[in-house]
């Protein structure tokens, strides 16, 4: 969509800053998305919010709820991981308490992930000014935090400026969530344009209509790893050819590339199945859409 924007933004701070609260409140009335069920990957989607011309998704990485006893380098370093593919990280910090270990991780994990940190100093709702403006002053001086925006997320003060100030973060991207459908299925909708944004990428010159994508299962093994077969979809027997490639080879290049960023954001292994089908004319249907299992909103 031209001009649309809309990115993954990860929640991260310790037990009992407000986290949840937090999201709550941000993602409100408009839970446009919510999995009912536990998701399967460690990288979960808690939420969508979406606004006028953007679309935020609200992510919470488990991976960084890790033991004290293995803080340090390896925590940076797994947390670098859970990261990956983040717009943007915002650390919660509670105002009424002292910045303690916890906080000093999450603000190192989130340094380590490259992209813009908004440190949300929350429960302000419970501090007098003189210490918040305390507080405010402390984190100021930490060179990766790129904004403070202090919030109560228990009254909704501030919520609204920290949203404001969150879609400057957001790349140009797709609505990856139809902001008036649910699913229990996000990692889906993830996979599929994963694989369809790669699609494009490779086959720009030769497909210019691009491809659609069937997503056929999404399954985690014991193992861990997540496996996903997708059908690619195209219009003609001469595109089949040409996105298979000589000897296969673009489509194992397509496949890798997919299969790589769809690991970074499931935060989990994944297997990619692909598979090339033609059906004249599906764009013109809205089957892709019902086969992922898309309910309209009652
Ligand atoms: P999480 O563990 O980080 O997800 O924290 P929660 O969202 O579960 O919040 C922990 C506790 O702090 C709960 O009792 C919340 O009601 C409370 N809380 C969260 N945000 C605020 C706030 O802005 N003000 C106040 N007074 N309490 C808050
Ligand atoms: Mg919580």
């Amino acid at each position: 969509m031209e001009g649309f924007k809309s990115g993954f933004i990860a929640i991260i701070g310790r037990p009992n800053v407000g986290k949840s609260t937090l999201l709550n409140n941000i993602v409100g009335e408009k839970v446009a998305i919510v999995s009912e069920k536990p998701q399967t990957t460690r990288n979960q989607i808690r939420g969508v919010a979406n606004g006028e011309g953007w679309q935020m998704i609200f992510i919470d990485t488990p991976g960084l709820h890790v033991p004290k006893n293995r803080l340090g380098n390896f925590m940076v370093e797994s947390a670098k991981k859970a990261l990956d593919g983040v717009d943007a990280v915002l650390v919660i910090l509670d105002a009424t308490k002292d910045f303690g270990t916890g906080d000093r991780v999450s603000l190192e994990a989130a340094a380590g992930a490259g992209v813009p940190v908004v440190a949300v100093l929350n429960k302000v709702d419970l501090v007098k000014k003189a210490i918040l403006l305390d507080k405010i002053n402390l984190l100021s001086k930490n060179q990766s935090i790129g904004e403070i925006i202090p919030v109560s997320a228990l009254t909704g003060d501030g919520v609204q400026d920290l949203v404001q100030s969150l879609i400057q973060y957001l790349p140009e991207g797709p609505e990856y969530f139809p902001a008036d459908m649910y699913t229990d299925q996000p990692e889906m909708f993830i996979a599929a344009e994963m694989i369809r944004e790669k699609g494009l990428l490779l086959l720009r010159d030769e497909i210019p209509h691009g491809i659609g994508v069937e997503m056929l299962k999404i399954e985690e093994k014991p193992s861990g790893t997540v496996e996903i077969h997708a059908n690619i979809i195209c219009e003609k027997d001469s595109h089949k050819a040409i996105i298979i490639g000589r000897r296969g080879e673009m489509l194992k290049n397509l496949g890798t590339m997919a299969r790589q960023d769809i690991q970074a954001l499931l935060g989990a292994k994944v297997n990619l199945q692909l598979w090339v089908r033609v059906k004249p004319g599906w764009r013109d249907s809205t089957m892709l859409l019902k086969d992922l299992g898309y309910r309209e909103e009652l």
